[in-house]
């Protein structure tokens, strides 16, 4: 089954600006988001829908911005957290004449397909969103409004959702699920009178947007000729914002929740160097790049000097690209294997490596044994997320267990056992974990707000008691 994380663009201008230059730009500044395909759709069109980077189709940026000329207008740059990646399920979709583009995963779609007259799946070639859109369209013909659809939808929808939707009658709707697990803002440029909608503000500071606030957990938005339309599809107060965007996921520039996650990462290293006061330590060095900014508020913290000792080729094919959220595992290695060490730096130090996860255990063991090399004399690693043990279900790419670097061939194990077992298997000679309570209160949200499910496996934010399947079995592969 194909399921999204993703990020997604709603733009709408009041001034009828054509919005496909503002969009392109806006879907670069979410490239982080996803790295596998992109797509953009307009009223009356099928969508555009390419493979790779957005920057990968420069050259054919002033031919699109004439063809689909529009001032409503959606778009998605897609990575697969289910399923594979291929040109079939890039997205915007469109379904008779309502188009789609969905940050997050909806877990229960076999369900959800037998209400649309069942589909046959296979992990390769079908789509979450596609059965969503099916489902809300054919509700929206008994119901007449897309507002009251998302409030049936919600209840026989399991998991999480950001969704930006195009109408042939041109506008532009943004829906958040009622558990905020995805980012979403709206912002709104004044020099062309145009709304925008996005999964983070990144996407706002590219166009000279400014942000106005997040989309709220449960809120329907509407951007058409009269300005803005808000509407609430769900009551529910329990939020379950996902801890591992402030971390990893999210552009640093972005603000959520009141928080900017630069500016929380470095108050994550500031708060892990409380956990772990390791002040016979040479250096501190990040790996690149997300975990900068909190290798320098550790490093300030301790008083200890903070320097890049490892270095990302950016001019190799993959150098651009985040290793996790590639989909094979050969190209993660690929890029990993080009992050390079400055043995001047590292050489006779005990270096302090600050990370912002450790999922499978394939950078991290690459970096340690490239230190080794550069000379380091110690190296104790240190996570700003907690120990990842368990699925997710609601929008990140590691859907099976076996997998996880933690994993214990279902052993039952202390947390002080598992961290042995990665720390053994990784070659580090010291390795700790931030903990969810240290982490939510560096990010400044409430603990119960934010979902640490991959960590603790209480799934009921969800309202799931899952079954673990194995990679083949979901992603078929
Ligand atoms: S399970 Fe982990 S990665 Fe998934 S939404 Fe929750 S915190 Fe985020």
């Amino acid at each position: 089954m194909v399921k999204e994380n993703c990020g997604v663009v709603g733009l709408f201008s009041l001034d009828g600006t054509n919005v496909i230059p503002m969009l392109i730009d806006s879907l670069r500044a979410l490239q982080h988001r996803g790295q596998e395909a992109w797509g953009i759709a307009i009223p009356k069109k099928d969508p555009l829908k390419k493979l790779g980077l957005v920057s990968a189709s420069a050259s054919e940026f002033k031919k699109i911005a004439e063809e689909y000329s529009s001032y409503a207008a959606i778009g998605h740059v897609r990575y697969s957290t289910i399923g594979r990646s291929n040109i079939e399920n890039a997205q915007p979709l469109k379904v008779k004449d309502l188009c789609i583009a969905h940050n997050g995963t909806i877990s229960n779609v076999e369900e959800l397909s037998n209400l649309v007259g069942g589909c046959t799946f296979t992990p390769q070639s079908s789509s979450d969103t596609l059965v969503v859109a099916q489902r809300l369209v054919s509700l929206m013909s008994e119901n007449g409004k897309l507002g009251s659809a998302l409030s049936l939808l919600k209840n026989e929808m399991i998991g999480s959702y950001c969704f930006t939707f195009l109408s042939d009658d041109n506008s532009v709707f943004a829906a958040r699920d009622p558990k905020g697990f995805r980012p979403m803002v709206m912002g709104h440029k004044d020099q062309n009178n145009t709304y925008i909608v996005a999964s983070e503000s990144s996407a706002l500071a590219a166009v000279g947007a400014k942000l106005i606030r997040d989309v709220k957990p449960g809120e329907l938005i509407k951007f058409s000729r009269n300005g803005f339309e808000t509407e609430m599809f769900s009551d529910d107060t329990q939020r379950a914002h996902c801890s591992f965007e402030f971390t990893y996921f999210a552009h640093p520039s972005s603000n959520m929740e009141g928080s900017n996650v630069y500016l929380a990462r470095k108050k994550i290293g500031q708060f892990l160097a409380k956990k772990f006061p390791l002040k016979d330590a040479d250096l501190v060095i990040p790996v690149p790049d997300s975990a900068r900014p909190a290798a320098l508020g550790f490093a300030q913290e301790l008083g200890i000097p903070f320097d890049e000792g490892l270095m990302k080729d950016r001019y190799s094919k993959k150098g651009p690209l985040r290793s996790f959220i590639e989909p094979h595992q050969s190209d993660r290695i690929e890029i990993n294997r080009w992050i390079i060490p400055i043995t001047e730096i590292i050489s006779d130090k005990h270096v302090i490596v600050i990370d912002d996860s450790l999922v499978r255990g394939t950078s991290s063991k690459a970096i340690i044994k490239a230190l080794r090399r550069a000379g380091a004399r110690k190296i104790s690693m240190l996570i700003t997320y907690p120990q990842i043990r368990f699925p997710c279900y609601a929008g990140i790419d590691f859907p099976s267990q076996e997998e996880l670097a933690t994993y214990m061939n279902g052993k039952e194990s202390s947390l002080e056992e598992i961290t042995e077992k990665v720390r053994n298997d990784i070659g580090a000679d010291f390795l700790g974990y931030n903990d969810p309570e240290n982490l939510a209160k560096a990010i400044g949200i409430p603990h119960e707000s934010m979902c640490f499910t991959c960590f603790t496996g209480d799934y009921s934010s969800l309202g799931i008691k899952p079954t673990f399947k194995t990679r083949l079995e979901m992603k078929g592969e």
